[in-house]
């Protein structure tokens, strides 16, 4: 019997090559769900393709072009609840929940009452709604793999030894493509040059979050939830190769590395056939073509974003919701044009240190701090 697959945000970077590692799984996988948020002529085409038995456009706007679009007549589920619906009404084995931003954060949630597996690329579920996520998938026996192609290494690397006898992970990050400049150069960053990623190739958003490294700070808190560690035992190390791609070190010393190209397509494939490893479109690895590797420390001045990272992890609560909101309306305003590069780590930290903590909050309380955080960024700026 095939398994069931659903992709959430198929229309994205991490959902398009989703569907390049499933055409070369069909033997084990059947698509049988797409999502998408907004982008209704991208959906209808992945349809048309892939012929999936149902989809699901969570704006309104697009469901009559949608509709026109299709080619045969796979059940459709439109409007702001239609990927939970997609969810609710179609049985799968595996959901990849690859939604930017907090958007898909219900829909993965439901999915994981109901006791899926999660191909989890959507970081935002475990930094907003970490101890939440955690809880649920425990009681319901949801599987919940990470496709972050850091914490998919630190999944493959625990598996070299036990949970008990690791001193500290390591997540790797490439520092982004100011990695080198000084804090005067940063003042003046152009929107085109935060959205040149160096080794990786992601969608806008994430794309700017490496740059500011943002990124690497809301990995450190799914870090955090996802292998329940304490943030003092998550460690950053620029690697500007991008080819280790995260470590853990055991308590004999021994560090165990997970590496391989950037290319996103090994962990999406690893988080649907794990613990089973087949063929995969991505590039191999030749080390001695690549020569040398490279480490550095990181500079938490030019990149405060990762201070905030740590303390939001280490708070927990209602921390990482703000987190994830503050900084996902300032890089909006950032790409707007409304504020400065360096501006995004600083109305995040106003945001984080003005929110009221809760320490153990209900989804209804992380969905608030969500909105007043991203109320508290916009507001300062139109003021
Ligand atoms: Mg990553």
């Amino acid at each position: 019997m095939k398994k069931r697959v659903i992709i959430l945000g198929s229309t994205g970077s991490v959902g398009r090559r989703s569907l390049e590692v499933l055409q070369g799984l069909t033997a084990q996988w059947e698509l049988v769900g797409l999502a998408a948020g907004s982008r209704h002529g991208r959906l209808a085409e992945q349809a048309c393709r892939f012929r999936p038995e149902a989809v699901a456009l969570a704006s309104n706007d697009g469901a009559p072009d949608l509709g026109a679009a299709l080619d045969y007549s796979p059940r459709v589920f439109t409007g702001p609840n239609a990927l939970v619906e997609l969810i609710e009404n179609v049985p799968c084995d595996c959901v990849v929940s690859a939604v930017v931003g907090a958007g898909g954060l219900a829909a993965t949630v439901r999915a994981i009452e109901l006791g899926r597996r999660i191909a989890l690329a959507n970081k935002e579920a475990l930094v907003i709604a970490g101890s939440l996520v955690m809880r649920m998938a425990r009681s319901t026996g949801a599987e919940i793999i990470p496709v972050d192609s850091e914490h998919s290494a630190i999944f493959q690397a625990l598996h070299a030894g036990r949970a008990d006898d690791v001193r500290m992970v390591y997540l790797t990050g490439s520092g982004g493509p100011f990695r080198t400049w000084s804090l005067e150069a940063m003042e003046d960053i152009r929107v085109e040059e935060a959205l040149r990623h160096p080794t990786w190739d992601m969608g806008p958003k994430i794309t700017i979050d490496s740059a500011t490294m943002m990124n690497k700070a809301l990995e450190i808190v799914e870090a955090r939830w996802l292998f329940d560690m304490n943030p003092d035992r998550i460690g950053v190390v620029i690697h500007p190769e991008s080819i280790i791609h995260s470590l853990v070190e055991y308590c004999d010393g021994s560090l165990i590395a997970q590496l391989g190209t950037p290319d996103m397509r090994t962990p999406i494939q690893y988080a649907l056939t794990y613990p089973e490893r087949y063929p995969c479109p991505s590039g191999r690895l030749d080390l001695a073509g690549i020569g040398q590797l490279n480490f550095a420390a990181p500079d938490y001045e030019l990149f405060p974003a990762l201070r905030l990272g740590y303390e939001a992890a280490r708070l927990g609560g209602t921390a990482g919701a703000v987190l994830s909101a503050a900084n996902e309306a300032a890089v909006e305003l950032f790409r707007n044009g409304s504020i400065r590069f360096l501006d995004i780590a600083s109305h995040t930290e106003r945001a984080l240190n003005k929110h009221e903590f809760i320490e153990s909050p209900t989804l209804e309380d992380l969905l608030e701090a969500d909105r007043l955080a991203r109320h508290e960024v916009t507001r300062c700026v139109a003021c």
